[in-house]
């Protein structure tokens, strides 16, 4: 979907307009049609057995769960969940505040830049291809992702477990799946998810996984669709807080130690649909290859020496955005040239100023959308609540950066390493039991 822009008798906005079509369509469709739902099991593994004495941790995800939906809509699972537990005031997603780039941020303890998932979409220059959270033979490809996740950590150290659904759980990671996983599907029924998780729980010890992770994307769909304040999207955060009440009340049955874990990617915010930008035209245009967004565009130079001149000119009509040079974004998105291991970072980049986007294309825009800076708009915070029996009950802390999480949860499961990662465990641990 990335485009070589040499064309001289198309102008520029009409094939980015073309673009951002064929972007927002792709996003529409139901790609999941021939998506399976038969469990996909690694045989011969099992439990070492020093890692059948740990607890378990099941990591759940609602996507697009904003930091104060669970007070704002009263999930009153959720809020006496995480009375009897820990909880956040938010959790600060990495830039850009999209969905895949978070989850594997989540499940790797580094920034973006450093896993390689730079963006829901994007171009690599490398390999002169294009990512995308729809394109099934990337999704499922993992010479695309970097890092450790901690399924693969998990299972180096013999530990077995299982994904039902995780942003990189469905590829290969320096060679390891999860023992137990599902290719990514939208329709199975919330009943039918439950028991996934429960009956993983009854497995025999050494066949039973200690991380589980269980993905849910209903919130962040309602959000978009109907923005952050329809009572669709109140009645998708009761779906998924009664779906919880449920899981914890029948995990609790098992009598093992379980840890429940609650998180999400990103927030969610209303946006201007009514006055949307458009990429502005650029003169040197067959020059760059374009890589689409709501909130950011990456424009990647195929010769470096044009850099500037565009810059220049894109920086004289910034109108509703604004726009930076690789090297020069603010530090604190770990966003640019010294962070960008994979080289996947646009030279140019265009980023919506809230609460505007880029649009192009006949129909109005969705109302909610996410994508900005975490730090200039606080509706893309996410949650952190967690309970079980390796976190203190009762415990407040302040909000907190997802790369954290990483050695958090490997501390709960006794996982060790040695690999750099972004995040630090003295940031969060206050919250787990001595
Ligand atoms: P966005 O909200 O724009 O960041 O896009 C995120 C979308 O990614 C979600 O709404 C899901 O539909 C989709 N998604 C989440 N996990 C997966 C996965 N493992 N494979 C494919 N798509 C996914
Ligand atoms: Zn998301
Ligand atoms: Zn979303």
């Amino acid at each position: 979907m990335y485009l070589h822009l040499s064309s001289t008798t198309l102008t520029l906005a009409v094939m980015i307009r073309n673009l951002f079509l064929l972007y927002f369509i792709s996003c529409s469709l139901v790609a999941f049609a021939q998506a399976d739902t038969t469990q996909i099991v690694i045989p011969g593994r099992a439990n070492r057995l020093e890692q059948q004495e740990k607890p378990y941790v099941i990591l759940i995800s609602a996507d697009g769960f904003r930091y104060d939906y669970a007070e704002k809509y009263q999930a009153k699972h959720l809020l006496a969940l995480r009375e009897k537990g820990v909880q956040a005031t938010s959790m600060v997603p990495a830039f850009p505040s999209k969905t895949f780039p978070n989850h594997y941020s989540i499940v790797t303890g580094l920034y973006p830049a450093h896993h390689g998932l730079i963006n829901n979409q994007f171009y690599d220059p490398n390999r002169n291809e294009y990512y995308t959270i729809r394109d099934r033979s990337k999704v499922e490809d993992g010479s695309w992702y970097g890092g450790t996740p901690l399924w693969v950590l998990a299972e180096q150290q013999q530990m077995l477990t299982a994904c039902l659904f995780w942003v990189g759980s469905e590829a290969p990671i320096k060679g390891i799946m999860p023992t137990y996983h599902y290719q990514y599907n939208e329709q199975l029924p919330m009943e039918r998810r439950i028991n996934i998780v429960l009956d993983w729980l009854q497995l025999p010890e050494e066949k039973r996984p200690h991380l589980i992770t269980f993905y849910m994307p209903e919130v962040d769909h309602a959000g978009h669709r109907f923005g952050p304040d329809a009572p669709e999207t109140v009645q998708a955060v009761h779906e998924i807080d009664e779906a919880i009440g449920k899981l914890t009340e029948e995990v609790a049955k098992t009598g093992l130690p379980v840890n429940i874990v609650f998180v999400s990617d990103h927030g969610m915010t209303n946006v201007d649909m009514e006055h949307t930008l458009t990429v502005p035209s650029i003169k040197d245009s067959a020059n760059f290859i374009i890589s689409p967004g709501d909130v950011m565009v990456e424009l990647h130079a195929k010769n470096k020496k044009k850099v500037r001149k565009t810059y220049r000119q894109l920086k004289k009509n910034e109108e509703g955005f604004k726009t930076y040079l690789k090297q020069s974004l603010p530090e604190q998105w770990h966003y640019g040239s010294k962070d960008d291991t994979y080289n996947r970072i646009g030279d140019i980049i265009l980023i919506a100023n809230w609460p505007y986007i880029f649009h192009a294309g006949p129909n109005k825009p969705s109302p909610g959308h996410h994508g900005y800076d975490p730090a200039a708009v606080k509706e893309m915070h996410a949650s952190f609540y967690a309970w079980g029996s390796g976190f203190k009950k009762g415990q407040r802390i302040e909000s907190f950066e997802n790369v954290h999480l990483y050695p958090l949860i490997a501390e709960l499961l006794g996982l060790t390493y040695a690999h750099q990662i972004d995040g630090d465990k003295r940031v969060v641990e206050e919250v787990l039991k001595r």
